[in-house]
C-alpha cells in the first residue's frame, strides 16, 4: 500500500495515523480535516475551557514533534464530498480529488439541531470554534441560560455555566436524563446534582420553539411544549448527534447509523476501515473518546493486513465531569441488570457500585471513586479479552 488517506483530522483520524506508523506503514500519508485547527481535545470543551480553567493549548492533541514524527501530509481546511470506491478517490470540495490505495474514514459527528431558524444566542456545542462562540456569549454579563437536553452536552455545560454564576435550567424531553446509560437508580443520583448546585431540570417536557422577540433575531426565551416560556439570553442545543456520513451517500458504502463496518472496523468495500463516533462497528456506534482511541489501533491493523486480523470488542468505557463530580462507566448493562453499593455513599456522591446479573458483574459505575473503579474496570475488561482474544486490552 502506497498511500493512505485519513478522512477527519481529529481523535480516531490521527491515532489511527500514528498506529498506521507504529506498525510500520511508511508510505504516503495524507490527513484531511475541514476544520482548520489540528487535532484537539473536545472532552475540555463543555468542561474547563468553558469555566476557562483550560486555554486552547492545552486541548492540542499532538505536540509540534509528534506531528513532525508523523511524517503526514495535512490537508487542513479541505472537506470530502464523495467518495468513488471504484477508482478509490476521495473528492475534495474546491481541489482536485486525492486518489488513494487505503481509506481511513474518522469524520465523527455533528449535534443535531431544532428545527426553525438560526438565532443569536443559540448554540450547538462540537467543535472549538463552538466553544470559543458560546464562551463569548457567556463572557457578556449574567445571562439566563436554558440548556436543552440532559445527556452529557446538556449536564456538562450546565454544571460549568452554574459554576460561571449564571441562572441555569435545563430542559430534558425524557422523564430521567442518563437513564439508557445508568439506568433508574443511578441517573436519578445524577440527576439530583442538577438541583445541589441551583440548577434547575425540567423533565418530560419537549420544546415547542425558540423565540426572539424585539427587533433582532437574539433569542429571548424558549417556548415548551406544555405551553410555558422560559425567559433565556444564552441556550444551549445539546440533544444528540449524528454520524457525519453525508459524503459517502451514494457511494456504495453501507451506510446505516454511521458506516457499517464488521467488529475488526472493517468495511465491505477493501481496503477501507472506519474509526470512533462515524462508525458503526459490529452493529454498535460508540460515541465516547475511549472506544475512538481503541478502534484506532485495530482499525490501522486490518487495514495494512487487508483482512480482518483484528477486532475491537474491549469494555465500553466513558466519564464524565459534573460539578465536581468524576462519574465513571464501563461495561455492557442491560436494563434489568440490578446495581449493587460496593462501596462509600450515593449521598456523599462518593461511591462505587457494580451492575449484576445472575450474580454475574456485567458493568461497574463510580463517582469520585476513580481508583477502586480503575480496578473493576479492568478486572472486567480481562474477562472481555479471556472470551475474545483478537481485542486489545487494558
Ligand atoms: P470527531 O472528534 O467528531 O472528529 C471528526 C473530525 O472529522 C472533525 O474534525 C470533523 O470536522 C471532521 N470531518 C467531518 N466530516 C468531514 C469531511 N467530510 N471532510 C473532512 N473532515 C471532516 N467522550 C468521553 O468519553 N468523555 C468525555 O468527557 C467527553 N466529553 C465530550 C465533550 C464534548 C463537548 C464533545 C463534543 C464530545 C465529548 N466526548 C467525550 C466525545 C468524544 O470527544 C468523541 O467520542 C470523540 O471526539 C470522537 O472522535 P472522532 O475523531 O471519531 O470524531
Ligand atoms: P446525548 O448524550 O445523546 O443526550 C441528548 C439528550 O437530549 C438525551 O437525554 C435526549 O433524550 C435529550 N433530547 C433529545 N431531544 C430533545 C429535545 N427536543 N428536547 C429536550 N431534550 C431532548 O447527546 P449530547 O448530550 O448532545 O452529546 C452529544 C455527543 O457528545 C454524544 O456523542 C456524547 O456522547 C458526546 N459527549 C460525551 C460526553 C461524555 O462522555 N462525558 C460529554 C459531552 C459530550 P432522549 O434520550 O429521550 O432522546
Amino acid at each position: 500500500m502506497n498511500t493512505v488517506t485519513v478522512i477527519g483530522a481529529s481523535l480516531a483520524g490521527l491515532h489511527t495515523a500514528r498506529a498506521l506508523r507504529s506498525q510500520g506503514f511508511d508510505g504516503r500519508l495524507v490527513i484531511v480535516g475541514d476544520e482548520h485547527h489540528r487535532p484537539y481535545d473536545r472532552p475540555p470543551l463543555s468542561k474547563g475551557f468553558l469555566t476557562g480553567a483550560t486555554d486552547q493549548s492545552q486541548l492540542a492533541l499532538a505536540d509540534a514533534e509528534e506531528i513532525a514524527d508523523l511524517d503526514a501530509e495535512w490537508r487542513l481546511g479541505s472537506r470530502a464530498a464523495g467518495l468513488d470506491t471504484g477508482t478509490r478517490s476521495v473528492r475534495i470540495a474546491g481541489a482536485a480529488p486525492l486518489v488513494t490505495d487505503g481509506l481511513v474514514i474518522a469524520t465523527g459527528a455533528t449535534p443535531r439541531q431544532l428545527p426553525g431558524p438560526a438565532r443569536a444566542g443559540v448554540h450547538t456545542l462540537r467543535t472549538l470554534d463552538d466553544a470559543q462562540a458560546l464562551r463569548a456569549d457567556l463572557a457578556r454579563g449574567p445571562a439566563r441560560v436554558v440548556v436543552i437536553g440532559g445527556g452529557f452536552i446538556g449536564a456538562e455545560v450546565a454544571s460549568s455555566c452554574a459554576a460561571l454564576g449564571h441562572e441555569v435550567t435545563v430542559v430534558e424531553a425524557a422523564p430521567l436524563p442518563l437513564v439508557p446509560q445508568l439506568g433508574d437508580a443511578m441517573a436519578r443520583i445524577c440527576a439530583a446534582l442538577h438541583a445541589e448546585h441551583g440548577v434547575t431540570l425540567l423533565t418530560g417536557t419537549g420544546v415547542a420553539g425558540l423565540c426572539a422577540e424585539g427587533a433582532t433575531d437574539r433569542v429571548t426565551a424558549v417556548d415548551l411544549a406544555d405551553g410555558s416560556r422560559l425567559p433565556a439570553d444564552v441556550v444551549v442545543v445539546g440533544i444528540g448527534v449524528r454520524p457525519r456520513t453525508d459524503w459517502l451517500e451514494g457511494s456504495g458504502l453501507p451506510l446505516d447509523d454511521g458506516v457499517c463496518c464488521d467488529a475488526g472496523c472493517v468495511t465491505p468495500v477493501p481496503a477501507i476501515v472506519a474509526v470512533g463516533d462515524v462508525a458503526r462497528v459490529d452493529g454498535c456506534r460508540a460515541e465516547h473518546w475511549t472506544s475512538a482511541t481503541e478502534q484506532a489501533a485495530v482499525a490501522a491493523r486490518n487495514l495494512l493486513a487487508n483482512a480482518t486480523v483484528a477486532t475491537h470488542r474491549s469494555l465500553p468505557y466513558f466519564w464524565s465531569d459534573q460539578y465536581g463530580v468524576r462519574i465513571q462507566f464501563a461495561g455492557h448493562r442491560l436494563p434489568t441488570d440490578t446495581p449493587r453499593l460496593i462501596e462509600g455513599s450515593p449521598d456523599d456522591r462518593s461511591f462505587l457500585a457494580a451492575y449484576e446479573r445472575d450474580g454475574r458483574t456485567t458493568a461497574v459505575l463510580a463517582l469520585n471513586r476513580p481508583r477502586p473503579f480503575m480496578r473493576l474496570r479492568r478486572e472486567l475488561a480481562r474477562e472481555v479479552a479471556e472470551k475474545c482474544p483478537l481485542s486489545p486490552s487494558l
